[in-house]
């Protein structure tokens, strides 16, 4: 087992090779993908590809580079999705002060919204957070999010924080920035979480993992994720792909 539990597939960069794209990843072991929706078009794409795919669930949510696009009523509206078994979590939702591509101050009002919407369907938050740790905790505290949890999505904050975020209920899913030559604090996080809280993802089609950085990525070198977390750890590959996927199932609902 291995799972990619956070990827685009929806994405216009796989337009011309979808079907083969998601074929490599079976062909590389993938066994659970979740493809994330996160603005009114990519929810519609998102919700498609999960239909269609056994080995695919969707999230439903707004990212922050989108809150300024959507109204109040269209975020509370988006707890219709969560009727659907193979919807599984809010989001990605959060902040994002690197790019501000949306104001501040939309983005923690549509994130604040989302937690709500969380507890209301009873589902876990799958967390996009850059530039903005402190801000983003201080919404989660404000507005109960621990009594859902989640996923703190590409997760490259420090492991103080990281620490934070496990006690709340949250748990850390792991990119291939860990592979980098620079992968900030990952290496210790990796070794230092219990194992049963990390996750494998690969925020496809963004972030390629070495031997592939600088490329398209792709789900089929999630791979390679979760090989950079046994190396580490010093465990057996494939016990910690089957491991980091049971994390995935358990914590998500993949079923
Ligand atoms: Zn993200
Ligand atoms: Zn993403």
């Amino acid at each position: 087992m291995l799972a990619d539990a956070h990827c685009h597939l929806d994405d216009r960069r796989y337009d011309d090779d979808r079907r083969e794209m998601i074929a490599r990843a079976r062909a590389a072991g993938v066994t659970h993908l979740v493809t994330v929706g996160c603005d009114p078009e990519g929810i519609r794409r998102a919700r498609a590809l999960a239909d269609v795919h056994a080995d695919t669930w969707c999230t439903v949510g707004i990212h922050p580079h989108h809150a300024a696009e959507v109204t109040d009523d269209f975020v509370d509206g988006l707890a219709a999705h969560f009727a659907h078994p193979r919807v599984v979590a809010v989001g990605e939702c959060g902040l994002d002060y690197y790019y501000d591509h949306s104001p501040r101050e939309r983005q923690r009002e549509v994130f604040a919204r989302q937690v709500a919407l969380a507890r209301r369907v009873k589902k876990p938050l799958m967390i996009h957070v850059r530039d903005a740790y402190d801000e983003l905790m201080d919404i989660l505290l404000a507005e109960k999010g621990q009594e859902v949890g989640g996923i703190m999505h590409c997760f490259t904050g420090t492991w103080a924080w990281g620490k934070k975020a496990l006690d709340l209920g949250f748990d850390l899913s792991i990119p291939g920035v860990l592979t980098f030559q620079k992968p900030g604090e990952l290496p210790t996080i990796v070794r230092e979480a219990p194992l049963d809280r990390l996750l494998t993802e690969t925020d496809s089609p963004y972030l390629a993992p070495v031997p592939h950085r600088g490329k398209r990525n792709e789900p089929a070198f999630v791979a390679h994720v979760a090989d950079a977390i046994a190396a580490a750890r010093g465990l057996d590959p494939e016990e910690t792909r089957a491991r980091t996927a049971q994390n995935a199932i358990r914590r998500l609902g993949l079923r």
